[in-house]
């Protein structure tokens, strides 16, 4: 692999919380177009390492890159979301009282304005972006109900096209399909690999059978620091994943 073309590049990290080292010693790195599964027993330092990425939570040593030369550290969680790192948190923060294409639009438009000055406002290639992404979520046949009409699964695809059509080259899910039917389970391994097409993708993951069907490659995190790396079979064909992780 060639270093000079990480999109993300972590080295020696840690971070403290008054005293207690959530990350110790953590090195990771992230090829663009990755979709990255982010595994690991409770505790392990997932959530911390993602809420390092979007700016969050600061290290307290070591170096996190961003296109190898920006340094993650020196920037604030506003400038790194307009440097191109979108964070969905698990909290919803959809607008329920508006449709689902008016939640797109007010994501795409980040000054404040009337909305109805926005739709006014909207060019052909803003609305051909709408277009794309609704198509992409699987929201095209909905885009005139209100978001809160609308079912778990599609309330979270609608969040996530709220992020896409922001066009970050790098996205951070935290259990994107946690709550879901199975139908709805499947659609979003679907969508994260449409995602991963054209953007980076890590995902933070708790369901077993969720990883096994979508995971290309999977990152083992155990007490702070990467324990193994690699494809599934990599993975459970580990001995200190089996050790720590599944418990055998
Ligand atoms: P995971 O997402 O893998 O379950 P976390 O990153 O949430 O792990 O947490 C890693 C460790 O850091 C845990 O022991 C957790 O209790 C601790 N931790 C996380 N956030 C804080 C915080 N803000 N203050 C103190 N300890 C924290």
């Amino acid at each position: 692999k060639q270093l000079s073309g990480d999109l993300i590049r972590i080295e020696q990290l840690e971070v403290d919380f008054d005293g207690f080292k959530a990350i110790r010693g953590l090195d990771f790195s992230l090829q663009p177009g990755e979709l990255r599964f982010l595994i690991g027993p409770n505790g392990a330092g997932k959530t911390t390492l993602l809420d390092v990425l979007c700016g969050k939570v600061k290290p307290s040593k070591g170096s996190v890159r961003f296109k190898t030369s920006i340094d993650l550290a020196r920037h604030q969680e506003h400038q790194i979301a307009q440097l191109g790192i979108g964070r969905k948190f698990q909290a919803p923060s959809i607008f329920v009282t508006l449709s689902v294409l008016e939640n797109l639009l007010l994501s795409m438009r980040q000054k404040r304005g009337l909305l109805s000055s926005l739709i006014a406002k909207t060019t052909a290639e803003q609305r051909s972006r709408i277009k794309y992404y609704l198509h992409m979520i699987g929201l095209e046949h909905k885009s005139q109900d209100k978001a809160g009409s609308l079912s778990h699964g599609e309330k979270q695809w609608l969040e996530i096209g709220m992020l896409l059509i922001q066009e970050p080259e790098l996205l951070l899910l935290d259990e994107p399909a946690a709550g879901m039917t199975d139908s709805e389970t499947e659609k979003t391994g679907e969508l994260l690999h449409k995602i991963s097409d054209r953007q980076t993708v890590i995902v933070v993951e708790h369901d077993m059978d969720f990883v096994r069907q979508f995971a290309k490659t999977v990152t083992v995190m155990h007490e702070g620091a990467v324990l193994c790396e690699g494809t599934m079979d990599d993975i459970q064909n580990d001995d200190k994943v089996a050790e720590v992780y599944l418990g055998r």
